[in-house]
Order: C-alpha cells, then sequence, then structure tokens
C-alpha cells in the first residue's frame, strides 16, 4: 500500500457518516455518538501497525465475533462437527431469517446460533482470542442486559427452528453464548489483534475456509457487490465495525456506528474504498 492519510480519510469519512443512521433495536447502540470513527491497520509479517481516530473507544463486536465463532470451533473441534451444522453458501435471505433447513453459513444469525450451541460459554470464545491476540475483549454486561430487554422474536425463532430441525438440543443454551459472543467489547486496536489471526493463510489450513466464507457472505445483502468491488475477505455489524483482511498481509479494523440501508457502516465502509483506492 502507498502512503497513507489516515487523518484527513477520517475527517472525509465523517462528513459521509450522516447519510447513516444508527439502529434502534438494541437500545444502547441507539445511544452511541454517531461521529465516533476509528481505523487500526496490523501488518504482522512487517510487525508494524497504524491507527488513527478514537482508538480507544470500545464497542461491541456483534456480528463481527462470527468468523472467530467459525474459526475457533474449526481450531479446536475440526471441519466434521462445524460443517454438520452449517453450509457454506452464499445466501440472498435477511442475515436474520428463519432457515429452512441447514443455515446456509455461518455469518448468518442461523448459522452463528447452530455453532453456538457447540461452545459452552463466551468465556471460552473470549480466553481463546485474548491469549491468542494479545487483545482485551471483555463481556459487555451492560449492552448484554440491552440486548435481551428488547424480545428478538427473529432470533427466538431461528433457535426454535434449529431445534426442530434435529441440529441443536438447547436452544435457549444456543441462543443466550450467541447473544453473549456479540456482546464481546474491546476497540479497534482489539479488533485489528484478533483479525491478525485469520491474516496468514497457511498458519492453519482453516483460515482460507473462514475467508472465503468471508468474502462471499460477510456484507450482509451487500455481500457480492462488495466482494467484486473490494475483494477483501471482510465482515460488518450492527454496531459499525467492519474487519477486512488483507491475506497474508494485513487486518483492517474500523468502527463507525451510522449504518446505511443495507447495515453496513457508512464511514467503514468509506475508509475501506479508500484504503483500497489507493494500494
Ligand atoms: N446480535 C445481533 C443480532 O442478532 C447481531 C447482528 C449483527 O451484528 O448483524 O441481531
Amino acid at each position: 500500500m502507498r502512503e497513507k492519510n489516515l487523518p484527513l480519510w477520517l475527517e472525509l469519512a465523517k462528513q459521509e457518516t450522516p447519510k447513516g443512521k444508527l439502529p434502534s433495536y438494541i437500545p444502547l447502540l441507539a445511544q452511541v455518538d454517531p461521529q465516533a470513527i476509528a481505523i487500526a491497520i496490523h501488518h504482522p509479517q512487517a510487525s508494524k501497525s497504524e491507527a488513527a481516530g478514537d482508538i480507544t473507544l470500545t464497542f461491541p463486536l456483534m456480528s463481527v465475533i462470527k468468523p472467530f465463532l467459525l474459526l475457533y470451533l474449526l481450531e479446536t473441534m475440526g471441519f466434521e462437527q462445524v460443517f454438520r451444522l452449517v453450509d457454506r453458501l452464499p445466501s440472498q435471505e435477511a442475515f436474520n431469517a428463519i432457515p429452512e433447513g441447514k443455515p446456509r453459513n455461518p455469518m448468518l444469525n442461523s448459522g452463528a446460533i447452530a455453532l453456538s450451541s457447540l461452545l459452552a460459554s463466551s468465556k471460552i470464545l473470549q480466553n481463546w482470542l485474548n491469549h491468542r491476540s494479545n487483545a482485551s475483549l471483555y463481556l459487555d454486561q451492560a449492552m448484554l442486559d440491552s440486548v435481551r430487554s428488547v424480545v428478538n422474536r427473529r432470533n427466538l425463532a431461528i433457535a426454535d427452528r434449529l431445534q426442530a430441525l434435529g441440529l441443536i438440543s438447547n436452544p435457549e443454551q444456543a441462543l443466550a453464548v450467541y447473544e453473549e459472543i456479540c456482546c464481546l467489547r474491546g476497540n479497534v486496536e482489539d479488533l485489528a489483534k484478533i483479525g491478525v489471526l485469520l491474516v496468514d493463510t497457511q498458519r492453519s489450513a482453516y483460515i482460507p475456509i473462514v475467508l472465503e466464507i468471508m468474502t462471499k457472505c460477510g456484507m450482509y445483502a451487500a455481500s457480492e457487490e462488495f466482494a467484486q468491488d473490494i475483494g477483501l475477505p471482510s465482515k460488518s455489524s450492527v454496531s459499525g465495525a467492519i474487519l477486512s483482511v488483507v491475506p497474508d498481509v494485513a487486518a483492517i479494523a474500523c468502527y463507525s456506528p451510522a449504518l446505511d440501508a443495507i447495515g453496513n457502516s457508512v464511514g467503514s465502509l468509506f475508509l475501506i474504498h479508500q484504503l483500497v483506492a489507493q494500494s
């Protein structure tokens, strides 16, 4: 990548954020500063990192945790156990659609809730990620209470359907763990640090699998277009975070909470477009 002007790009990205809206279905997410913005880029091979903006500001990972749930389960349980519960296919469905059969991929809520049934508690994933990446993720109890203060009927229906399909046996437990892992919290540096676990494609045979699923399914309904335009394995979340991986080169973590109509962060998308355009 050529010389970057991160502070200037952050200012330009900030000017874009009024085009987006804060989500409202999780009360605490509606109360954050819509102008907050931060980026961290870690290049593990070069032992180099860069960051700019509100880098100490923390946020809940929400759906950005999904690739890491997948990575953890693949590395600790293997391919068979994971892909018995979920496919690895692109999907035109909404991220919170109720599945007709086996969930199409682990980036959908249905796929992630199915996989959460394999995790005894969010603490296991939190510790695994922190130990391996030197991040400082923690469970945001206030956010978890906020998530649970409004009944999420879609996720409840997904968990019940997964049980009816014979994929999980304890929907309450799967949903509880799913909600907890979504409420793991950190700043952009933490997200870039865990992102580094996905950078070295030779480290584990599972990494190319996770990256392929992120490329096909990581950006909600914009996944196909984003894959064509940007081509970086990425995952976005309702909290406004986006993690992009430049395979074998870098992990890019962005945060800006206002979302476009599809549900992707306006400011984070702007920053990733800038980086790719300048590289
Ligand atoms: N916990 C959120 C939900 O299930 C995560 C959504 C997201 O980030 O896409 O609605």
